[in-house]
């Protein structure tokens, strides 16, 4: 019996975890190994885009789907910190894109969504921090068995449908013609096992365009759209609004905040920001 879960990462995986590997210990090793002592529970890791445009498999995988590479690269830079001692949770912070990532926020559409681009902002506002549940932990009443859900934002909460061995089980019943039919359900029978359960902080901001010359003097604040981002972890709390920033992130589609029907299909666009760069901006 083989879980999904269980399996060898992919080629190319393999291959993204090898460009990781030689990118961070060719260059970072020394900022890994001056962390040692830092008591922070999670600590963001900046990462400059140029060195992994520089690494092939990494550089494309990276560009077509940004949230798995960062995946592979955490878990490297994991490995990293665990090496030197550095007791904290890495987030890897990449910074320093090209021009061609640059997009208007007024010109997104829904055809942009997961990609990644960089935006020049005025930081309007920022929420209070609050939490979601990022990985619900369940376990089976029935046999024991803990099924891990990774959730999404803003989504209904996820829970298992089926328990693999109860299901096994009742499958070697059916083959005994001596146990009645009506045992045949295995219904799914799970508690979420609250203190496995996985928390992360957020704070929503919300942003405008701006415009500003080659000497960095502002010339125009949009009143057009304004986005809503979202922060995590090390950022939460590190923002003050207002301010103008180069914000880099991954276009998503979310339900609409005020939806008051369940399966609402309307979709505003927000941004996952994975990194954000200070600008120099005079008004
Ligand atoms: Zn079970």
């Amino acid at each position: 019996m083989s879980f999904k879960d269980e399996v060898a990462p992919s080629e190319t995986d393999q291959q993204v975890l090898a460009c990781w590997n030689s990118l961070i210990t060719s260059n970072y090793i020394d900022d890994i190994k001056h962390l040692e002592g830092t008591s922070d529970a999670v600590f963001g890791f900046t990462i400059h885009h140029p060195l992994i445009v520089k690494e092939g498999v990494l550089a494309l995988e990276f560009h077509e789907n940004p949230t798995h590479a960062l995946e592979l690269g955490t878990q490297v830079l994991q490995e990293q910190f665990d090496k030197y001692g550095v007791r904290m949770r890495p987030v890897i912070r990449v910074v320093e894109f090209g021009p061609e990532y640059l997009r208007k926020v007024d010109d997104l559409r829904m055809r942009d969504r997961n990609k990644l681009f960089s935006f020049d902002v005025k930081l309007n506002d920022i929420s209070h921090p609050y939490g979601w549940l990022k990985k619900a932990v369940y376990e089976c009443r029935d046999c024991g068995t803990i099924i891990v859900k990774m959730q999404r934002r803003a989504r209904e909460r996820e829970s298992p449908s089926t328990c693999r061995p109860c299901m096994f089980k009742a499958v070697d019943y059916m083959k005994d013609d001596d146990i009645p039919w009506g045992l045949f359900s295995p219904r799914p029978n799970f508690k979420m096992v609250l203190e496995e359960c996985k928390y992360e902080d957020i704070q929503d901001i919300s942003m405008r365009q701006i415009t500003y010359n080659k000497d960095h003097h502002l010339i125009h604040c949009s009143t057009k759209n304004e986005i809503i981002g979202t922060v995590s972890d090390d950022l939460v709390g590190d923002l003050t609004a207002p301010d103008y920033v180069r914000v880099n992130g991954i276009v998503r589609v979310q339900p609409i905040p005020s939806r008051n029907f369940g399966k609402d299909t309307r979709r505003v666009l927000s941004i996952d920001v994975l990194s954000i760069e200070e600008l120099p901006i005079e008004e």
